[in-house]
């Protein structure tokens, strides 16, 4: 437990998303043992589960249909030492082409929504947009700084997604997560252990099941009109143009300028590795102009960071998450 805490803290230092563990020879054979409701498959392509569209077989991909199943696979992934990982909507990560070993935990069938009065509760695999609207038609506002934003309810959680001013922390009041131990735990989350693009789930290997959100009465037609601007600016922005995974670097205000303007002002923009491409309509996103290798989009990272490096002097971090088996 200690090796694979210390192993899983190592990845997440290295921006590596993934604890392989010597032992997964055998994990097709263990995981046939299991007992679940939902889907389970083996080599499925992560390419058709990334927002980028890239990224080779997962080992054995997992679909669980409700939060038993979620229960009983942790256990079973915890018992045997076979990594774990969890997938949202894959908005956020980059795949390696040589794929994911282990288990990948695809958390996209527990996509539901209750409302409480002013509280709404969602399922971690919920599309965010999709909770955002759902909240807008009921005159709840809040939540509207969202739409338009790929990826699930847990993974906007996971990260404290942020946009439009706003982030997932100036709303959440409670959190339902299976812990480290497989026993199902509820928070309140406090605000100052969440910041920009961190918060206590990023140094814990929680899995994340549902979360209430805080909102307040509005008129829907007005949020309406909020959530079509946002969803047009992202639209002007490039967002939905080709293949991608949103801003590829943080922001950092000491470096006095959002980290788009600095790769632009070097002249980085439509710059191209294989298919992949730095964004024409905007510096800070990578996109995947046809059949782009993970190897293209990684090497373009760090060209970028190098040219920011020699040029500037800053060291860029990156926002999405290496996820699976890299060298
Ligand atoms: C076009 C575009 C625009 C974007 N714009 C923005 C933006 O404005 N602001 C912003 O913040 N982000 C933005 N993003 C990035 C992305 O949408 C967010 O980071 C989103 O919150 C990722 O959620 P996901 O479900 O896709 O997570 P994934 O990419 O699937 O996973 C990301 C991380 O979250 C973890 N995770 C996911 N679900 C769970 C769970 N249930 N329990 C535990 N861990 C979990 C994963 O293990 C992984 O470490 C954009 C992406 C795209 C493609």
């Amino acid at each position: 437990m200690v090796f694979r805490f210390w192993f899983h803290r190592t990845c997440l230092t290295l921006g590596l998303q993934v604890g392989i563990l010597p032992c997964v020879n055998k994990v097709r054979e263990i995981i046939k043992r299991i007992n679940i409701k939902g889907s389970v498959y083996f080599n499925e392509p992560m390419a058709n589960h990334t927002t980028f569209q890239v990224g080779g077989p997962a080992e054995v991909f997992i679909r669980p249909e409700t939060t038993e199943d979620v229960v009983t696979i942790h256990e079973l992934c915890r018992s045997e030492g076979i990594p774990l990982f969890v997938l949202g909507g894959g908005a956020n990560i980059l795949v390696s082409d040589k794929g994911v070993s282990g288990v990948v935990l695809d958390m996209t069938s527990l996509d539901w929504i209750e409302q409480q009065g002013s509280n709404l509760l969602v399922g971690a695999g919920t599309p965010v947009s999709k909770a955002s609207a759902h909240a807008a038609d009921r005159g709840l506002g809040g939540f509207d700084f969202i739409y338009a934003m790929p990826g699930s309810f847990g993974g906007a959680v996971w990260m404290n997604a942020r946009c439009y001013g706003s982030e997932m922390i100036d709303i959440l009041t409670e959190v339902t997560y299976l812990d480290s131990y497989g026993t199902i735990q509820k928070m309140k989350p406090d605000p100052t252990e969440f910041a920009y693009k961190d918060t206590p789930f990023m140094k814990k290997d929680w899995i994340i099941l549902s979360g209430t959100l805080g909102l307040r009465p509005d008129q829907p037609d007005q949020l309406w009109k909020s959530m079509k601007d946002f969803e047009e600016d992202r639209r002007t922005k490039g967002h939905f143009f080709a293949p991608c995974a949103g801003s590829v670097f943080k922001n950092n205000r000491e470096f006095g300028s959002p980290s788009g303007q600095i790769i632009d002002s070097l002249g980085l923009r439509g710059t191209k590795r294989g298919m992949a491409q730095i964004s024409p309509n905007h510096a800070n996103i990578i996109i995947n102009t046809g059949n782009a290798r993970a190897q293209d989009i990684y090497l373009l990272m760090q060209e970028v960071q190098t040219k920011v490096r020699e040029h500037r002097g800053f060291e860029l971090e990156p926002e999405i998450l290496l996820v699976g088996d890299w060298d």
